[in-house]
Parts: C-alpha cells; structure tokens; sequence
C-alpha cells in the first residue's frame, strides 16, 4: 500500500525522522485557521500517491491565511497524472539551504535492500540520476546483517554529505531505515530532505509503501486505507468486480488473467519506446468469463480515463474461446455507442482463434484493427495513441 506524505511523515516521526506534520485539510477555507497554526508563511500540497506534485502546480507557497486560502482552491480539485487532489497539507515554509535525496527500497533483482542517496536531491532527482549518475550513490545492504555502523558510515561518504552535516545525515539514514525494518515498508524515500537555513536537516517531503502481507503485525496501518480519495476509476472498477489498476500512461490495456495482462503491460513499455515514449494507462484483467457484459464494463472503465489514447485488448481464449470474447468486443461497442470512441487493437488467440477473428472482420468496425500477434498488436496500440497525441 502505498501512503501520501502526510501519512509517510506521520510514520517516519514515529521512527524520530525529523518532520514538520502540518494539518491536512479538504477544504479550502480550513486552510486559513492552518495557515495561522503554522506561523502564516506556509506551504500547500496537494496529497496524491503520485510524485511530481510540484511540477505539476500541486506545491504551492503561499504568504499569509488568504493566501494559503486561494492555492488551497488552485490545487484542490487539481489532476495530478490522473489523481484527483481531495486533501492538501498545509505546513510551515521551509528556509531550504540546500536539497538531498535518500531512499530505502527492496531490490529484487539483487536479493538485497538498498538505499540510493544524494546532495542533488530535490524535483530534478531523475534528470540527475539519468545524465550525471556518478552524482548518485547507491549502497547495498544485506538483509542478513542489516544496517551496521559501517553501513552508515559508507553511505554517508558515498553520498558526499559535507562534514558539518555528517552526524546528522548519519542520524536519519539510520531513523529512515529503522522505519523501513519496523513497519515492513518496502519503500522509503525522502525528497527533498533539506537542510534549513539554520543548518538543521529536515524531510521535508515523504514517501512509504507498507507491505500488505504483512498488514497483520501492523493493525495501525490499515487506519491509512483513504477511500474517498482513491481513484474514481479504481473505485468504479471495483464496484463492477473488475481487477482494475490506473497508471500514469496512455494505452489502455484490457486482458484475461493476471500474467498475460502484466507482460502486455511489459509489451507495451517497451513498443512505446519507439513511440515518443507511450506507456500503459492501466492494468485490467478481465478473468477467464471474457463475455459481452465484462467486456462492456472494461471498456467503459478504460475509456472512462482521460488519458487513454488507444486500447489495446489481447485476450488468450481458454474456457471462454475466441468467438465468444468476439462477440464481447463486438456487443460492448454497440452496448457504449458513442462512449466508444478511440481505436482498439485487438489481438486474439487460442481456443478457436479462427472463428474470433472471422468475427471482427466480418464486423469490420472502424475503431477495431485487429493484428495477430502480440508484439505487433503493442507496436500499433503504441502508435496509435501516439499519433493521437500528437495529433
Ligand atoms: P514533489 O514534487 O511531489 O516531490 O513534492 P515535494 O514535496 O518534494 O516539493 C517539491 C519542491 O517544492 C521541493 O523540492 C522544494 O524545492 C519545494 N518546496 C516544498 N516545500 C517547500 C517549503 O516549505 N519551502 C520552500 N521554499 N520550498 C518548498
Ligand atoms: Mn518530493
């Protein structure tokens, strides 16, 4: 489960991680009363489980109680990469002398833990990590040992903290990890953590993902569950049964069980490489019962997102053939009419392929290509939201 910052501070202030926890507030008006707890100079931020909040216009410094009033209003409401804005904290400006990164994370790949830090933190951390990333220290830990003294000792010198700013560095390498252990997160990362114009480092920003599975030993956690500011579309998902998941591009993906689904996801990152960079709008997996209504439902979700440019169906014909999802496509477009209205790349296969694909030409529909294959159905999904893009 992922958190929002306020939640993120809250955790890390329990593991003495140096935080400012302002107010969170849904209403603009409420940010007057928190602007003046706060000292009157605050900032405003928009609370999504998205980063990229202040590019976007969702972190805003505001002078005074009116003020903080007014860009409480601009960002409430605002859509962040396809989160709505419910809620903004409202916390004291920061005097920021300088902008750090730290990060505690699972690798996978390496069977390891590891942190990645820097003294170029701050919004452009990717740009930085991309074209100078001798600018960006990264340190394994092993899981067995954990984080010793010579631990921190290393990753405060590969990061390069200046000497009058070690023994702090060192102290909130060691409370971020001792939140990442205690409450099973699988993510930790600050950005920016900033040392203040009186030389005292702070996180002024925060970012956790809890591990669910083990939500058991951590029966607090589930009090960060924040339902009515999920994703519309999630919720609306959820209410048809659907396994829906919103991501931040713009190929809708619509497939039947849970690993073809995710390596179409796979598929499709890699053919929008060459595609000005498109990336998948969503995860659906539509189940096994591929027939008419579900579809319908899926389609109506994925074309219920903004950002959707193409959709891209690869359905694998098991219990349910083809023909049967055929017709599925073919009676959820005439079931949303004119709520259809961008291409669809439809690859089929398996249990009776031949009859599936007679079908959709035989249907000849002018939102529908159908492609055989897997890879060239990404491709021309890709380019198809492309162009539309662009367009
Ligand atoms: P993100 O863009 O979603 O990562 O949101 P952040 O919380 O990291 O804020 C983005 C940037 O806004 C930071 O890197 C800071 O430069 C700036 N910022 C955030 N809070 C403050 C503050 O209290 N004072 C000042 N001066 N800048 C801030
Ligand atoms: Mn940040």
């Amino acid at each position: 489960m992922d958190l929002m910052e306020y939640q993120a501070k809250e955790l890390f202030a329990r593991h003495g991680v140096p935080v400012t926890l302002g107010t969170v507030v849904t209403d603009a008006a409420e940010a007057s009363a928190a602007a003046r707890a706060h000292g009157d100079r605050v900032v405003v931020k928009a609370q999504v489980k998205t980063g990229g909040r202040g590019k976007a216009g969702g972190v805003k410094l505001a002078t005074d109680p009116d003020d903080a009033v007014d860009k409480a209003s601009e960002i409430l409401g605002m859509n962040i990469k396809g989160h709505i804005v419910h809620r903004v904290l409202v916390a004291p400006a920061a005097e920021i002398a300088e902008e750090y990164y730290v990060s505690f994370l699972v690798d996978r790949a390496n069977r390891n833990y590891l942190c990645i830090a820097s003294v170029e933190g701050g919004v452009e951390i990717e740009v930085t990590a991309k074209e100078n990333p001798d600018a960006v220290a990264k340190v394994s830990i092993d899981p067995l040992v954990g984080l010793d003294e010579a631990k921190v000792e290393e990753i405060v010198t590969a990061t390069g903290f200046a000497p009058e700013i070690a023994d702090q560095a060192k102290d909130v390498v060691r409370q971020l990890w001792r939140v990442f252990v205690a409450e099973d997160a699988t993510l930790v990362e600050v950005n920016p953590l900033v040392r203040l114009s009186d030389g005292t480092l702070e996180a002024l920003d925060g970012k956790a993902s809890v591990d669910e599975s083990a939500g058991f030993r951590h029966p607090d956690h589930s009090g960060f569950e924040v339902v009515e500011n999920e994703d519309l579309l999630e919720l609306a998902a959820r209410e048809k049964g659907l396994n829906y998941v919103k991501l931040d591009g713009s190929v809708g993906i619509i497939g039947n069980g849970a690993g073809l689904v995710m390596s179409t996801l796979d598929v499709v990152a890699y053919a929008g490489r060459r595609h000005g960079d498109v990336t998948p709008a969503n995860f659906l997996d539509i189940g096994g019962g591929a027939s008419a209504e579900v579809m319908a439902n899926g389609l109506q979700i994925v074309l219920g997102d903004e950002q959707v440019k193409s959709v891209f169906v690869n359905v694998f014909g098991g219990i349910t053939a083809c023909d049967a999802v055929a017709n599925g496509i073919v009676g959820a477009l005439d079931a949303l009419g004119e709520q259809a209205n961008k291409p669809l790349v439809v690859r089929l296969d398996g249990n009776n392929v031949s009859e599936g694909r007679r079908i959709l030409t035989e249907r000849n529909h002018p939102l529908v290509t159908l492609v055989d294959t897997m890879d060239g159905a990404a491709d021309r999904a890709a380019e198809l939201a492309h162009n539309q893009s662009v367009a």
